[in-house]
Protein backbone atom coordinates (compact mmCIF):
# COMPACT_ATOMS: atom_id res chain seq x y z
CA UNK A 1 0.00 0.00 0.00
CA UNK A 2 1.20 3.50 -1.05
CA UNK A 3 1.48 6.10 1.82
CA UNK A 4 1.62 9.41 1.30
CA UNK A 5 3.49 12.26 3.23
CA UNK A 6 1.13 14.78 4.45
CA UNK A 7 3.01 18.13 4.24
CA UNK A 8 2.16 20.38 7.48
CA UNK A 9 0.44 23.26 6.48
CA UNK A 10 3.17 26.12 5.94
CA UNK A 11 2.79 29.08 7.42
CA UNK A 12 2.53 32.16 5.11
CA UNK A 13 5.76 34.08 5.75
CA UNK A 14 5.39 37.94 5.33
CA UNK A 15 6.06 39.82 2.38
CA UNK A 16 8.95 42.06 4.43
CA UNK A 17 10.48 41.48 7.72
CA UNK A 18 13.47 41.93 9.71
CA UNK A 19 17.05 40.30 9.13
CA UNK A 20 19.39 40.53 12.10
CA UNK A 21 22.99 41.23 10.37
CA UNK A 22 26.31 42.27 10.41
CA UNK A 23 29.01 44.27 8.24
CA UNK A 24 30.93 42.45 6.82
CA UNK A 25 32.82 45.08 4.66
CA UNK A 26 33.12 48.34 3.84
CA UNK A 27 34.39 49.81 0.80
CA UNK A 28 34.71 53.88 0.04
CA UNK A 29 33.74 54.24 -3.64
CA UNK A 30 34.33 57.98 -4.05
CA UNK A 31 34.56 61.13 -1.72
CA UNK A 32 30.94 60.73 -0.79
CA UNK A 33 29.67 57.09 -1.67
CA UNK A 34 30.60 54.11 0.69
CA UNK A 35 29.20 50.46 0.18
CA UNK A 36 28.46 48.51 3.23
CA UNK A 37 28.29 44.42 2.79
CA UNK A 38 26.61 43.11 5.25
CA UNK A 39 25.76 39.45 6.32
CA UNK A 40 24.31 37.03 8.01
CA UNK A 41 22.41 33.58 7.87
CA UNK A 42 19.33 34.64 7.33
CA UNK A 43 20.69 36.36 4.45
CA UNK A 44 20.06 33.49 2.37
CA UNK A 45 16.27 34.33 2.43
CA UNK A 46 17.05 38.31 1.52
CA UNK A 47 14.44 39.20 -1.78
CA UNK A 48 16.53 39.24 -4.74
CA UNK A 49 13.90 41.13 -7.03
CA UNK A 50 16.90 43.98 -7.09
CA UNK A 51 16.07 47.55 -9.27
CA UNK A 52 14.87 50.10 -6.49
CA UNK A 53 13.70 47.58 -3.78
CA UNK A 54 13.94 49.78 -0.61
CA UNK A 55 14.35 48.68 2.95
CA UNK A 56 14.98 49.90 6.10
CA UNK A 57 18.18 49.99 7.80
CA UNK A 58 17.66 50.47 11.93
CA UNK A 59 20.63 51.69 13.79
CA UNK A 60 21.67 51.15 17.32
CA UNK A 61 21.16 52.62 20.17
CA UNK A 62 24.46 53.90 21.91
CA UNK A 63 22.62 52.73 25.30
CA UNK A 64 21.79 49.28 24.33
CA UNK A 65 22.11 48.04 20.95
CA UNK A 66 18.88 46.35 20.01
CA UNK A 67 17.85 45.05 23.02
CA UNK A 68 14.44 47.02 22.94
CA UNK A 69 14.07 46.54 19.60
CA UNK A 70 10.84 44.25 18.89
CA UNK A 71 11.55 41.33 16.57
CA UNK A 72 7.90 40.41 15.68
CA UNK A 73 5.92 41.37 12.76
CA UNK A 74 4.54 44.24 14.39
CA UNK A 75 7.53 45.25 15.36
CA UNK A 76 6.38 48.91 14.18
CA UNK A 77 3.32 49.50 16.06
CA UNK A 78 5.43 47.88 19.41
CA UNK A 79 7.99 50.22 18.44
CA UNK A 80 6.24 53.25 18.52
CA UNK A 81 4.66 52.53 21.97
CA UNK A 82 8.34 52.61 23.38
CA UNK A 83 9.41 55.62 25.02
CA UNK A 84 11.59 57.54 23.14
CA UNK A 85 14.66 56.58 24.13
CA UNK A 86 13.94 53.44 23.61
CA UNK A 87 13.58 53.31 20.20
CA UNK A 88 16.17 52.73 17.73
CA UNK A 89 16.43 55.54 14.88
CA UNK A 90 15.61 53.92 11.49
CA UNK A 91 16.06 55.50 7.69
CA UNK A 92 14.83 54.35 4.45
CA UNK A 93 17.53 52.81 1.91
CA UNK A 94 18.16 50.83 -1.81
CA UNK A 95 19.66 47.81 -2.05
CA UNK A 96 22.33 47.86 -4.48
CA UNK A 97 23.31 44.31 -4.46
CA UNK A 98 21.63 41.13 -3.13
CA UNK A 99 24.12 37.61 -3.40
CA UNK A 100 21.90 35.00 -0.98
CA UNK A 101 24.46 32.14 -1.71
CA UNK A 102 27.32 34.41 -0.18
CA UNK A 103 24.64 35.48 2.36
CA UNK A 104 25.22 38.90 1.38
CA UNK A 105 23.34 42.68 0.88
CA UNK A 106 25.32 45.63 -0.32
CA UNK A 107 23.90 49.40 0.60
CA UNK A 108 25.44 52.18 -0.88
CA UNK A 109 25.11 54.97 1.55
CA UNK A 110 25.86 59.00 0.33
CA UNK A 111 27.50 60.56 3.45
CA UNK A 112 25.96 63.68 4.34
CA UNK A 113 28.31 64.26 7.36
CA UNK A 114 26.86 63.73 11.00
CA UNK A 115 23.37 65.69 10.57
CA UNK A 116 21.77 62.48 11.05
CA UNK A 117 22.25 59.01 12.46
CA UNK A 118 22.57 57.15 9.25
CA UNK A 119 25.06 58.78 7.99
CA UNK A 120 26.92 59.39 11.10
CA UNK A 121 26.50 55.19 11.25
CA UNK A 122 27.73 54.80 7.95
CA UNK A 123 30.97 56.77 8.07
CA UNK A 124 31.95 54.83 11.10
CA UNK A 125 31.16 51.46 9.97
CA UNK A 126 32.88 48.28 11.06
CA UNK A 127 33.18 45.01 10.57
CA UNK A 128 31.84 42.80 13.20
CA UNK A 129 29.12 45.77 13.70
CA UNK A 130 25.55 44.57 14.05
CA UNK A 131 22.26 46.50 12.71
CA UNK A 132 18.86 45.21 11.46
CA UNK A 133 17.25 45.57 8.34
CA UNK A 134 14.07 45.17 7.15
CA UNK A 135 13.40 43.92 4.01
CA UNK A 136 11.53 41.70 1.43
CA UNK A 137 11.73 37.63 2.14
CA UNK A 138 12.53 36.09 -1.16
CA UNK A 139 9.50 33.38 -0.68
CA UNK A 140 7.29 36.04 0.96
CA UNK A 141 3.63 36.82 -0.06
CA UNK A 142 4.21 39.92 -2.59
CA UNK A 143 8.53 39.80 -2.79
CA UNK A 144 8.37 42.63 -4.83
CA UNK A 145 6.74 44.96 -3.02
CA UNK A 146 9.02 47.98 -1.96
CA UNK A 147 9.97 48.28 -6.01
CA UNK A 148 8.50 51.32 -7.44
CA UNK A 149 10.13 50.99 -11.12
CA UNK A 150 7.32 49.93 -13.36
CA UNK A 151 8.42 51.25 -16.51
CA UNK A 152 5.61 48.82 -18.42
CA UNK A 153 6.45 48.29 -22.16
CA UNK A 154 7.35 51.66 -23.46
CA UNK A 155 10.26 52.81 -25.75
CA UNK A 156 12.14 55.48 -23.99
CA UNK A 157 12.84 55.70 -20.10
CA UNK A 158 14.28 58.78 -18.19
CA UNK A 159 15.89 58.13 -14.86
CA UNK A 160 16.76 60.91 -12.60
CA UNK A 161 18.38 61.40 -9.37
CA UNK A 162 20.39 62.69 -6.94
CA UNK A 163 23.26 61.22 -5.14
CA UNK A 164 20.42 59.48 -2.74
CA UNK A 165 18.78 57.84 -5.86
CA UNK A 166 22.29 57.00 -7.43
CA UNK A 167 22.22 53.34 -5.91
CA UNK A 168 19.25 52.78 -7.28
CA UNK A 169 19.11 54.02 -11.03
CA UNK A 170 22.99 52.33 -11.10
CA UNK A 171 20.95 48.76 -9.78
CA UNK A 172 18.08 49.75 -12.62
CA UNK A 173 20.46 50.66 -15.39
CA UNK A 174 22.38 47.19 -14.65
CA UNK A 175 19.10 45.52 -14.87
CA UNK A 176 18.37 46.77 -18.24
CA UNK A 177 17.51 44.75 -21.58
CA UNK A 178 20.30 45.78 -24.33
CA UNK A 179 17.97 47.19 -26.05
CA UNK A 180 16.73 49.58 -23.82
CA UNK A 181 16.76 53.11 -24.99
CA UNK A 182 16.94 56.51 -22.88
CA UNK A 183 18.97 58.44 -20.67
CA UNK A 184 19.87 58.71 -16.94
CA UNK A 185 20.77 61.98 -14.98
CA UNK A 186 22.69 61.61 -11.27
CA UNK A 187 23.77 64.70 -9.87
CA UNK A 188 26.25 63.91 -7.54
CA UNK A 189 28.37 66.12 -5.05
CA UNK A 190 31.98 65.77 -6.72
CA UNK A 191 33.52 64.96 -10.09
CA UNK A 192 35.06 61.79 -8.02
CA UNK A 193 31.50 60.72 -7.16
CA UNK A 194 30.73 58.94 -10.87
CA UNK A 195 30.71 55.38 -9.98
CA UNK A 196 31.28 52.74 -12.76
CA UNK A 197 27.95 50.93 -14.20
CA UNK A 198 26.82 49.13 -16.93
CA UNK A 199 24.28 50.77 -19.10
CA UNK A 200 22.89 49.75 -22.84
CA UNK A 201 24.14 51.34 -25.70
CA UNK A 202 21.07 52.93 -26.04
CA UNK A 203 20.91 54.38 -22.63
CA UNK A 204 22.87 58.11 -22.37
CA UNK A 205 24.40 58.27 -18.16
CA UNK A 206 25.14 61.84 -17.67
CA UNK A 207 26.68 62.48 -14.59
CA UNK A 208 26.53 66.15 -13.25
CA UNK A 209 28.83 67.18 -10.57
CA UNK A 210 27.91 70.04 -7.94
CA UNK A 211 31.55 70.60 -7.66
CA UNK A 212 31.70 70.06 -3.74
CA UNK A 213 35.11 69.57 -2.19
CA UNK A 214 36.59 71.85 -5.10
CA UNK A 215 40.28 73.45 -3.88
CA UNK A 216 39.91 77.00 -2.68
CA UNK A 217 39.38 79.94 -5.33
CA UNK A 218 37.34 77.80 -7.48
CA UNK A 219 33.93 78.22 -8.52
CA UNK A 220 31.36 77.66 -5.63
CA UNK A 221 29.66 74.30 -5.59
CA UNK A 222 26.06 74.69 -7.52
CA UNK A 223 23.06 74.15 -5.26
CA UNK A 224 21.73 70.93 -5.31
CA UNK A 225 19.49 69.95 -7.74
CA UNK A 226 20.22 72.86 -9.92
CA UNK A 227 22.14 70.91 -12.26
CA UNK A 228 19.64 68.58 -13.47
CA UNK A 229 16.56 70.75 -14.63
CA UNK A 230 18.51 72.16 -17.64
CA UNK A 231 19.90 69.12 -18.52
CA UNK A 232 16.71 67.48 -18.21
CA UNK A 233 15.07 70.00 -20.34
CA UNK A 234 18.16 70.32 -22.64
CA UNK A 235 17.59 66.07 -23.36
CA UNK A 236 13.35 66.46 -23.91
CA UNK A 237 14.40 69.39 -26.31
CA UNK A 238 16.77 66.73 -28.03
CA UNK A 239 13.94 64.02 -28.07
CA UNK A 240 10.35 65.73 -28.45
CA UNK A 241 9.61 62.67 -30.63
CA UNK A 242 10.93 60.12 -28.92
CA UNK A 243 8.44 61.13 -26.63
CA UNK A 244 5.76 61.94 -27.86
CA UNK A 245 5.44 65.65 -26.80
CA UNK A 246 5.48 68.78 -29.08
CA UNK A 247 7.11 71.32 -26.39
CA UNK A 248 9.78 71.66 -23.90
CA UNK A 249 9.42 74.79 -21.92
CA UNK A 250 12.22 76.71 -21.53
CA UNK A 251 15.54 76.79 -19.11
CA UNK A 252 13.84 79.98 -16.93
CA UNK A 253 10.62 77.70 -16.89
CA UNK A 254 12.57 74.35 -16.00
CA UNK A 255 14.84 76.65 -13.07
CA UNK A 256 11.72 78.53 -11.92
CA UNK A 257 9.54 75.35 -11.54
CA UNK A 258 12.10 73.79 -9.56
CA UNK A 259 12.72 77.05 -7.70
CA UNK A 260 9.12 77.34 -6.61
CA UNK A 261 9.07 74.18 -5.20
CA UNK A 262 11.64 74.89 -2.52
CA UNK A 263 9.61 77.47 -1.37
CA UNK A 264 6.73 75.84 0.48
CA UNK A 265 6.09 72.03 0.14
CA UNK A 266 3.36 69.98 2.13
CA UNK A 267 3.76 68.15 4.82
CA UNK A 268 2.72 64.88 3.16
CA UNK A 269 5.02 62.16 1.73
CA UNK A 270 6.23 63.52 -1.80
CA UNK A 271 5.42 60.45 -3.59
CA UNK A 272 3.78 59.24 -6.30
CA UNK A 273 4.31 56.14 -8.25
CA UNK A 274 1.66 55.29 -11.18
CA UNK A 275 0.46 52.15 -10.75
CA UNK A 276 -1.42 49.76 -12.80
CA UNK A 277 -1.58 51.66 -15.96
CA UNK A 278 -0.44 50.53 -19.49
CA UNK A 279 2.15 52.15 -21.05
CA UNK A 280 3.22 51.60 -24.52
CA UNK A 281 4.91 53.60 -26.91
CA UNK A 282 5.82 56.61 -25.55
CA UNK A 283 8.24 57.38 -22.46
CA UNK A 284 8.72 56.36 -18.44
CA UNK A 285 10.33 59.02 -16.45
CA UNK A 286 11.67 57.95 -12.77
CA UNK A 287 12.43 60.92 -10.35
CA UNK A 288 13.95 60.23 -6.99
CA UNK A 289 15.64 62.74 -4.51
CA UNK A 290 15.32 65.80 -2.85
CA UNK A 291 11.71 66.44 -2.38
CA UNK A 292 11.70 69.74 -3.51
CA UNK A 293 14.23 69.54 -6.56
CA UNK A 294 11.80 66.21 -7.65
CA UNK A 295 8.60 67.82 -7.23
CA UNK A 296 9.55 70.65 -9.71
CA UNK A 297 11.10 68.07 -11.99
CA UNK A 298 7.64 66.50 -12.12
CA UNK A 299 6.06 69.77 -12.80
CA UNK A 300 8.40 70.50 -15.57
CA UNK A 301 7.89 67.49 -17.60
CA UNK A 302 3.90 66.88 -17.15
CA UNK A 303 3.09 71.29 -17.07
CA UNK A 304 5.82 72.25 -19.67
CA UNK A 305 6.56 69.48 -21.76
CA UNK A 306 3.43 67.86 -21.43
CA UNK A 307 4.26 64.16 -20.39
CA UNK A 308 1.12 62.14 -18.79
CA UNK A 309 1.41 62.52 -15.44
CA UNK A 310 1.07 58.31 -15.51
CA UNK A 311 4.20 58.43 -17.08
CA UNK A 312 6.16 60.04 -14.70
CA UNK A 313 7.05 58.04 -11.11
CA UNK A 314 8.54 61.00 -8.59
CA UNK A 315 9.64 60.26 -5.09
CA UNK A 316 10.98 62.40 -2.29
CA UNK A 317 13.68 60.21 -0.86
CA UNK A 318 14.67 63.04 1.61
CA UNK A 319 13.79 66.71 2.23
CA UNK A 320 16.27 69.58 2.96
CA UNK A 321 16.28 70.38 6.08
CA UNK A 322 14.10 67.84 8.05
CA UNK A 323 14.52 63.87 9.57
CA UNK A 324 13.29 61.37 7.99
CA UNK A 325 10.02 60.50 9.44
CA UNK A 326 9.65 57.61 11.24
C1 LIG B 1 13.01 54.79 -0.94
C2 LIG B 1 14.27 55.49 -0.50
C3 LIG B 1 15.49 54.98 -0.88
C4 LIG B 1 16.67 55.61 -0.47
N1 LIG B 1 17.86 55.06 -0.85
C5 LIG B 1 19.01 55.65 -0.44
C6 LIG B 1 20.28 55.06 -0.76
O1 LIG B 1 20.35 53.96 -1.34
N2 LIG B 1 21.40 55.71 -0.36
C7 LIG B 1 21.34 56.91 0.33
O2 LIG B 1 22.40 57.45 0.68
N3 LIG B 1 20.16 57.46 0.67
C8 LIG B 1 19.00 56.86 0.30
N4 LIG B 1 17.81 57.42 0.65
C9 LIG B 1 17.81 58.71 1.36
C10 LIG B 1 18.02 58.57 2.86
O3 LIG B 1 16.98 57.80 3.42
C11 LIG B 1 18.01 59.97 3.48
O4 LIG B 1 19.09 60.73 3.00
C12 LIG B 1 18.00 59.94 4.99
O5 LIG B 1 17.50 61.18 5.44
C13 LIG B 1 19.36 59.69 5.60
O6 LIG B 1 19.19 59.58 7.00
P1 LIG B 1 20.14 60.32 8.05
O7 LIG B 1 19.89 59.65 9.35
O8 LIG B 1 21.54 60.34 7.53
O9 LIG B 1 19.62 61.80 8.05
P2 LIG B 1 18.27 62.39 8.72
O10 LIG B 1 18.31 62.23 10.22
O11 LIG B 1 17.07 61.80 8.04
O12 LIG B 1 18.36 63.92 8.35
C14 LIG B 1 19.22 64.81 9.08
C15 LIG B 1 19.47 66.06 8.23
O13 LIG B 1 20.25 65.70 7.10
C16 LIG B 1 19.59 66.15 5.90
N5 LIG B 1 19.87 65.14 4.86
C17 LIG B 1 19.36 63.90 4.73
N6 LIG B 1 19.92 63.28 3.66
C18 LIG B 1 20.81 64.16 3.12
C19 LIG B 1 21.70 64.11 2.02
N7 LIG B 1 21.83 63.01 1.26
N8 LIG B 1 22.47 65.20 1.76
C20 LIG B 1 22.39 66.30 2.53
N9 LIG B 1 21.57 66.41 3.59
C21 LIG B 1 20.79 65.34 3.88
C22 LIG B 1 18.11 66.27 6.27
O14 LIG B 1 17.46 67.23 5.44
C23 LIG B 1 18.18 66.70 7.71
O15 LIG B 1 18.35 68.10 7.80
C24 LIG B 1 16.62 56.79 0.30
C25 LIG B 1 15.36 57.30 0.71
C26 LIG B 1 14.21 56.66 0.31
C27 LIG B 1 12.88 57.20 0.78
Amino acid sequence: MLTSVVEPPRRERPAYRNFRVAVARVERLSPTFVNVTFTGDDLADFGTAGLDQRVKVVLPLAANGFASFPDGLDWYTQWRELPGDLRNPFRTYTVRAVRPEQREVDIVFASHGDAGPASAWAARATPGDEIVLIGPDEFGAGRTVGIDWRPGDVDTLLLVGDETATPAICAILESLPADATGAAFLEVPEEGDRLDVRAPDGVEVRWLARGAGQAEGDHPAAEHGSLLAPAVRDWVVRHLADLGVTRAGTDESAAALAAAERADLPDTPLWDVPAGHSLDGACYAWLAGEASVITGLRRFLVREAGLDRRQVAFMGYWRRGRAELE
